[in-house]
Order: structure tokens, then C-alpha cells, then sequence
């Protein structure tokens, strides 16, 4: 079965509200194995709405819509499905009751203007939603089946558990699971990650997909299957290429710190940091994992360095590794440096150094630091330097 989500809210194409309802349907749509194909945001405006749905029915046969069902004028989504199938609202006096109900036991008066939420188009199945005032209802035709939730997040999801899964899978007879499992990896640009593995990004099923972030990617890989043991062996097969493929550019289901720390762990060592600047990219990049800094012995930030060009950063990075492990007492320092002024492209020089009880190691690499993801790379490169390290890896 493909379907379409439809988000409706003018508040939504403000930005005043981010659509986290589409996100969340999403999420369980796959893994109750239903194709979502598209996912639509518009306006609380009659004609548009009904359109949207028309263009959604055309290529989906399933349709959800969330948002609009409040009991105020701006909230037009009943006279939208009805206008986009052709139908005339129907005054319904069980929904009207149940509205009523809901008022009377909070006991609070009904509003003239909750009448409205009695409504649902002719020949559509009303839900009662116990978590609010707003009736949802699902109506069909030969095109397919629209599926109306309120658009109170909490609504949405009591209904979309209660009532859209359980549709989904006994009347509609889904059955499938879609099994998704994320991996890590670090060090390669995304490009050279999607050419290792185009002939995977370009299956169907199992799908691979990569999300960067700041020289941290994240593969998704999602199989579907009609039992979870056979999409288990897909996800395992698949992984098993992307492994043997990146090497240990994968970080695998351990994050880069979680790796990181977890080889601390395992090695029983400690560490220090030294930052030459007062964004301590190091420390944030530990600090991002629940066990990151259980190691970390103490930091040095000094950003009052200078450092006029990629030599005077990398014996300053050099330096501060030794002096952060020697003032903590720690088995390794790790340290970041940064030339003070960016060459005439706008790269900086950025040094990181690790030492170590027989030795030190060190990179520099130059990086845009006028934009301030710029030093997530500079926290990844140094974390990276380490983990590698910890492998046991040679330089
Ligand atoms: P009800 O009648 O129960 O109030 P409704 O269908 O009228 O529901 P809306 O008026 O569209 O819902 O929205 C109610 C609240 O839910 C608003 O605060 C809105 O910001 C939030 N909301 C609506 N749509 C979404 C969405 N797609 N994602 C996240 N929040 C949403
Ligand atoms: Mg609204």
C-alpha cells in the first residue's frame, strides 16, 4: 500500500510550528510496512486543502491528513475533504453528543461554535477521540481511502496508534515490517561513502541511505520483509557489505565518543584535553555521549594563543598535549590548535596532537572556521585521531 500524509496549519508554513506529526507518522508508517511516497504541508484554505488531497489520492491509496479539526472558522479540513469528494457535511447528532459529553465532564460549558466539529462528510466513518473534542473520520472512494486526524500532537498519536494502526492492519491486511538499523562512520567525505556504496543507495530493498553531519555520517539501512527473521537477514547481509566495503571508517552502532570512550574503557586510560580556543571542540564532541568524559581526567583551555601559520599551530597543539597530560597526570593529552588567521581562501590551519606514553602523533587539515559547525569537524578529526590510536592502528 503507498501513502500521503497531508499536514494542515497555516502555523505550519509560518514556521511557527514545526510538522512534528508528519515525522512521527512517518517513522511508524515504515515500520508497520505501509510506503509513504510523499508528505505534503498546506495552509488552512478550503480549495487548496481539497486539491492537495485530490493530487495525493491520484498517486496514493491511502491518504492522512492531520490538523484543522478545531471548532474555529480557520479550521476548514472537514469542508476540504468534503469539497474533494464531492460530498456535502453531514450533521451528525452522536458526534454532536459526544462533544458534549466530553464538555460536560470537565464541566465546562459548549460553545455555539463546537457544532462545527459534528460535521464529518456523507458516508464517512467517524472516530470518537477521547483525548480531545475534535471527532476524527476516515472517508473513501474509488480513488482511495483519507484518514482525518486532529492536529494536537498528543491527539494525533492516540488516535494514529488506537485507531490508524489498527486499520491498517486488519482491515487492510498490512502485514509487512520494515527493519531499519543505523551505523556510524567517520573520515570520509560523503560522496566518497556514497561511490563505496552506490550499488547499495541504489537498491530498493533493502534501502541504504547516508546522513552527514559535520564529517559524522550516519547509514540507515531499511529492509522490508513479511517476518522480522527475514528482514533480520537482509539488514545483516547488507550491513555485513557496508562493513567489509568502509572498513574502520565505521564507528558502527557506536557513535565516534561512544567508541572513543568505550576503548578507554577497555585500555583503562585517561585523558586530558587541551583546547586553544573557547569553543573546546573536543570536550563538546565527548560531551555529546552519556560516557564520553568518564575518562577525562581535566582540560586546559587556552585560547590566548596565536599562532601564526600550520607550523606554529602544530608544534603549540604538540605542547599543549604533553603539558594537559602532564598537569592531569593522565596516560594520553589531546589537543586542538588553530592558526589564528585563515589563509586567503578563508581555510584555517587546525592542528590536533595526541601523545602518548612512547610518542605523539598529529594532523593539521584546514577547515572554514567562520561557520560554527566548522569546529565539529575539528572535534571529530581529534576524536578520530584517538580512536585510531586506541585500535591500535599505526599512524
Ligand atoms: P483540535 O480540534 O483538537 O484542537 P485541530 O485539528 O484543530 O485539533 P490544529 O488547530 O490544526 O488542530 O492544531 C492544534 C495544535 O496542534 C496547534 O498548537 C498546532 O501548533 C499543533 N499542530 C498542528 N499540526 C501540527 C503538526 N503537523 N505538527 C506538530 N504540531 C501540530
Ligand atoms: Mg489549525
Amino acid at each position: 500500500m503507498d501513502a500521503e500524509i497531508i499536514a494542515i496549519g497555516s502555523e505550519l508554513l509560518l514556521g511557527a510550528t514545526i510538522d512534528t506529526n508528519s515525522a512521527y507518522m512517518a517513522g511508524h508508517l515504515a515500520a508497520a510496512g505501509v510506503n509513504l511516497f510523499r508528505t505534503s504541508v498546506v495552509g488552512d484554505n478550503v480549495e487548496r486543502i481539497a486539491a492537495t488531497i485530490s493530487e495525493s489520492l491520484g498517486r496514493a491509496d491511502l491518504v492522512i491528513c492531520t490538523g484543522g479539526l478545531g471548532p474555529t472558522l480557520d479550521d476548514v479540513t472537514r469542508e476540504a475533504v468534503a469539497l474533494a469528494f464531492g460530498r456535502e457535511l453531514e450533521f451528525r447528532q452522536d458526534l454532536l453528543d459526544q462533544v458534549a459529553a466530553r464538555f460536560a465532564a470537565m464541566n465546562r460549558p459548549m460553545s455555539e461554535s463546537n457544532r462545527r466539529q459534528a460535521y464529518v462528510p456523507a458516508g464517512a466513518r467517524a472516530i470518537e477521540n477521547p483525548r480531545g473534542t475534535a471527532p476524527a473520520f476516515i472517508v473513501g472512494d474509488e480513488r482511495g481511502t483519507v484518514i482525518v486526524l486532529p492536529g494536537v500532537p498528543y491527539e494525533m498519536r492516540y488516535l494514529f496508534e488506537n485507531v490508524v494502526l489498527p486499520y491498517l492492519r486488519d482491515e487492510r491486511g498490512i502485514t509487512d515490517v520494515i527493519l531499519v538499523k543505523t551505523l556510524h562512520a567517520v573520515g570520509l567525505g560523503e560522496s566518497v561513502i556514497g561511490e563505496m556504496i552506490a550499488d547499495l543507495m541504489l537498491a530498493s530493498n533493502p534501502t541504504v541511505g547516508i546522513s552527514a553531519k559535520q564529517a559524522r555520517y550516519e547509514l540507515r539501512i531499511g529492509a522490508r520483509a513479511s517476518s522480522l527473521a527475514v528482514a533480520q537477514t537482509m539488514v545483516d547481509t547488507a550491513e555485513a557489505t557496508i562493513r567489509e566495503r568502509l572498513g574502520d571508517h565505521l564507528t558502527g552502532e557506536e557513535t565516534l565518543a561512544d567508541a572513543v570512550s568505550r576503548l578507554l574503557t577497555t585500555g583503562q586510560q585517561t585523558l586530558s584535553l587541551y583546547e586553544g580556543t573557547i569553543v573546546a571542540p573536543i570536550y563538546r564532541a565527548l560531551s555529546g555521549t552519556a560516557t564520553g568524559l568518564n575518562h577525562v581526567r581535566g582540560v586546559i583551555v587556552h585560547p590566548l594563543d596565536r599562532p601564526t601559520d600550520e607550523h606554529a599551530s602544530a608544534s603549540l597543539a604538540h605542547a599543549g598535549a604533553i603539558s594537559a597530560a602532564d598537569r592531569w597526570r593522565s596516560d594520553l593529552g589531546l589537543a586542538v590548535q588553530a592558526a589564528s588567521m585563515p589563509d586567503d581562501r578563508g581555510f584555517t590551519a587546525v592542528s590536533v596532537a595526541l601523545c602518548f606514553p612512547d610518542g605523539s602523533r598529529q594532523i593539521t587539515r584546514y577547515y572554514d572556521l567562520r561557520q560554527p559547525e566548522g569546529w565539529d569537524f575539528v572535534g571529530t578529526l581529534a576524536l578520530d585521531l584517538l580512536r585510531r590510536y586506541l585500535m591500535g592502528e599505526d599512524e
